[in-house]
């Protein structure tokens, strides 16, 4: 990804409530071209460290998923990596559970009602 596509990216998408969280917040823009590598070629070690202490690595990794993000590295992940893994085992990667168990007693209709039969 050239530093056009990437500002465009960025000048287009919505202003994430996460984005402010992260740790590449602070990047200058050409900088931010450090997470699009070539095929091929890995992070800097600086990079790696960087996503690793990030307050929105999570939300980072979600956000590709959720968009189905080709490039770039998310949340750390590799492109290829993240090609490899579903969701849930690059949430695992990074030591996270894909969601919140929901609340057996809010998450149906079947547990409601054991829940009134108590
Ligand atoms: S995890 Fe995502 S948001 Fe955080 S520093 Fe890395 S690329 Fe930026």
């Amino acid at each position: 990804m050239n530093l056009n596509e990437l500002a465009s990216l960025i000048e287009h998408s919505p202003d994430y409530e996460w984005v402010r969280r992260a740790a590449c917040g602070t990047l200058e823009l050409a900088e931010l071209d450090r997470f699009f590598v070539d095929a091929g070629r890995s992070l800097s070690s600086d990079t790696v460290k960087m996503c690793e202490g990030c307050a929105a690595r999570v939300d980072c990794l979600d956000h590709a998923y959720a968009h189905e993000i080709a490039g770039g590295y998310f949340g750390g992940l590799s492109p290829s990596k993240r090609k490899t893994l579903t969701h849930a085992e690059a949430r695992a990667v990074i030591g996270v559970p894909l969601a919140p168990p929901s609340s057996p007693e809010t998450s149906d209709l079947g547990s409601l009602v054991r829940v009134a039969l108590r």
